[in-house]
């Protein structure tokens, strides 16, 4: 369907931003400018990412934890099976309880580059088990993974769909998608998880792209196709950083437009730590700054 112009009026979705915990003092100054600008959007959570093999422990802990004491956003910290023994992480999600941390995204992980995984012999083996885990530990909301386009290591799409059922099943109260630039690709899904019996929330996960040549690896990775026409609109800009930016804003826009068209209304945005191309995007969705809003004012410049 066509994509109808931006009103600015309508109801404005609901939006999460992900970041990931910083390995510097120059990356921690940026995500704290990222969250300080973010933050006015007054997100529904923001999440915090647990690096892969659990690598980021201490560091997303702190992170999450600074949200909780310096800032009104509710934090999520993702908490992954990978490489640990069930003790260990019910030990991690009981101190995030402990902090003041309510919300808790689920996931298995992935095991070193070039490995298979092979589950912690006394962990979870899965995200599903996870989520039972920690319903055990506490009365945590919890958030799961969904792959419009298949986890890479499923048996195959249903068998793919009913772990997705098994993590709802046993506790978690949304999924957040990988992400996808193609906006069929998602609505397809969506009937595949309704006709599955599936009424939780499917959050689309948005990824806007400025940096092409990293989203591609990383893409290749993950499962996520990248159509060739991605390609073809950054030809030529590796050393352009001001236009490609802009072509990102422009795809992920009309990505989420033609959603919000579609009547998709809760929008998870991978910030990669960087506000600008969502703080634009979460605009042209209806989402102003809580002054804004609370004024109603929009001066010119
Ligand atoms: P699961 O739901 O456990 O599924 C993993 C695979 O196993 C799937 O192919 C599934 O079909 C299959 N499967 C499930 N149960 C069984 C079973 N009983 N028998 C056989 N096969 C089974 N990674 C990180 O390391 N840190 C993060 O912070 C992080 N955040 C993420 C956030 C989001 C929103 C998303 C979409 C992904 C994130 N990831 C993160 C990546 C994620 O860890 C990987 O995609 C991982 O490979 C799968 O995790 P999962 O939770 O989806 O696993």
């Amino acid at each position: 369907s066509a994509i109808p112009m931006p009103r600015g009026d309508l109801s404005p979705p609901l939006l999460s931003f992900e970041f990931f915990p910083p390995r510097t003092d120059a990356l921690e100054a940026q995500l704290w400018a990222c969250i300080r600008r973010l933050e006015g959007l007054r997100p529904r959570f923001v999440s915090v990412t647990y690096g892969a093999g659990g690598t980021t422990q201490a560091r997303t802990h702190a992170t999450v934890a600074r949200l909780v004491s310096e800032t009104s956003l509710t934090p999520a910290a993702h908490l992954t099976c990978v490489g640990a023994a069930r003790g260990e992480i019910d030990e991690v999600a009981r101190r995030y309880w402990d902090a003041g941390v309510r919300h808790i995204v689920a996931l298995r992980g992935d095991p070193p580059a070039g490995q298979a995984y092979v589950p912690h012999p006394n962990g979870y083996a899965y995200a599903a088990d996870l989520v039972a885990g920690l319903r055990r530990v506490a009365d945590f909301e919890l958030s799961v993974a969904a792959y419009p386009e298949t986890h890479p290591q499923a048996a195959g799409q249903d068998a793919d769909l009913d772990n997705l059922k098994r993590k709802l099943d046993a506790g978690a109260t949304r999924a957040i998608t990988q992400y996808f630039f193609d906006t069929g690709v998602y609505l397809r899904f969506l009937d595949r998880c309704l006709a599955a019996g599936i009424t939780a929330p499917i959050v689309p996960g948005i990824m806007p792209v400025s940096n092409y040549a990293q989203a591609a690896r990383f893409s290749a990775m993950c499962g996520a196709s990248m159509p060739d026409w991605i390609g073809r609109l950054f030809e030529g800009l590796d050393d352009d950083i001001e236009t490609r930016r802009m072509v990102g804003a422009v795809i992920a826009a009309e990505q989420v437009r033609l959603l919000q068209a579609n009547g998709v209304d809760e929008f998870h945005f991978y910030t990669l730590n960087r506000p600008d191309l969502t703080y634009a995007i979460a605009r042209i969705l209806g989402v102003r700054p809580a002054a804004d809003a609370a004024s109603g004012a929009e001066g010119p410049g």
